[in-house]
């Protein structure tokens, strides 16, 4: 059976960023990390900026330490990541850029450009082809970090409402898809328009890509109401994120497992452009339930464990996996969210040919 590498190191509660830095350019350094960073061109940096108020995120000084890393290894780095399906702090570039200065991300600290990878509104993509998997055809991949010629994915590992384990499948199949990507990875149907909340102001109408809604008038005469043309709709999301009163819903409730198993695809249609391989880090620090996308500080409700770097995604967030469940006696990620299904979906992953469960740990003190 074919194994590959998982490098770790311990991290103890309170160590300053300073040492985890460190700690994460070691690591870097004897996974030999730099063997999947393209020379001179451009390599992402892909990490979350944490939602306003959120302190979980990967910390700049860390950031820097990689992107460093990344250029010394003869890439030329930007940080990166994608807006979300939902509205908040980080839903268009504009605030997402804010929001990440925010928090300490800036070209000054980081020695790199900030880009956010699907643009203004989370509609700049590239439509990737995958085979073999259940769901799709094709993903959307928010286009910077498709044309990215190679990247290297920071995580911070927490828990996920709906993942369970929030690492780096998580993070690169949501977080590398566009807005339609993250769109056609939580449901299952077309918009619904909410007559009670829906204040006619045909900002949907708008910038609905597909010109998929119109305003019809309402039979008591007042303001208009949306209307759907279910057959014109491609699912970018564009109405949800953009409609300022909070109108449009989705149906949400596919199973746990058959998301997972739609965010391996976009791992797959991500690593597709990436023929020299992927570098993953993922911080088992700050555990938190929920993940970096809940807008206020969440307490960390376990110890810190440590680092582990691969350039395998499905080794090293099995590692994770395996080592948080010894560090702390059980299965925290199953313990928070019982109806999650992790476990089956990194062995999706690994049926896709993301990589293998299959790992040798060397630790790294
Ligand atoms: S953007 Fe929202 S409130 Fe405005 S017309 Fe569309 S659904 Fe109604
Ligand atoms: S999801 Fe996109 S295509 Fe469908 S109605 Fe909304 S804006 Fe239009």
């Amino acid at each position: 059976m074919r194994r590959t590498q998982v490098f770790f190191t311990p991290v103890q509660d309170n160590e300053p960023v300073e040492s985890l830095a460190a700690k994460a350019l070691r690591l870097a350094e004897a996974a030999r990390l730099d063997r999947v960073i393209p020379k001179g061109r451009p390599c992402a940096v892909k990490q979350h900026f944490g939602e306003d108020k959120n302190t979980g995120y990967v910390k700049p000084p860390i950031t820097r330490a990689i992107v460093d890393f990344v250029r010394k290894a003869g890439g030329d780095p930007f940080v990166t990541d994608t807006n979300t399906l939902y509205r908040g702090h980080r839903s268009q570039a504009t605030d997402h850029l804010r929001q990440a200065a925010d928090h300490g991300f800036t070209l000054e600290s980081l020695g790199a450009p900030v880009i956010i990878a699907d643009g203004l509104q989370g509609a700049d993509q590239v439509a990737v082809p995958i085979s073999g998997g259940k769901h799709f055809k094709e993903v959307r991949i928010a286009s910077a970090l498709h044309q990215a010629a190679g990247a290297v994915v920071l995580t911070h590992v927490k828990g996920h409402c709906q993942m369970g384990l929030g690492g780096a499948i998580k993070n690169v199949g949501m977080g590398c898809a566009a807005r339609a990507g993250k769109l056609a990875q939580h449901y299952g149907g077309a918009p619904r328009f909410d007559a009670r909340k829906c204040v006619g102001c045909g900002v949907c109408v708008r910038w609905c890509p597909t010109e998929a809604i119109t305003l019809a008038p309402r039979k008591d005469g007042e303001r208009p109401l949306a209307r759907l043309t279910p057959e014109k709709c491609i699912g970018c999301g564009e109405c949800l994120a953009l409609c300022p009163s909070d109108a449009v819903g989705f149906n949400w409730d596919i199973g746990d497992l058959e998301l997972g198993e739609r965010v391996c695809e976009h791992v797959l249609g991500f690593a597709a452009a990436k023929p020299a391989g992927i570098a993953y880090v993922n911080f088992i620090t700050d555990v938190t339930k929920n993940c970096d996308c809940v807008g206020s500080k969440q307490k960390a409700e376990r110890p810190n464990v440590g680092i582990l770097a691969s350039t395998d995604i499905i080794a090293v967030d099995q590692a994770t996996a395996d080592i948080s469940r010894r560090a702390y006696g059980h299965d925290v990620w199953a313990q928070w969210w019982p109806k999650s299904r992790y476990e089956e979906a990194i062995a999706y992953g690994e049926s896709l040919g993301l990589g293998t469960r299959a790992y040798t740990l060397t630790e790294i003190t």
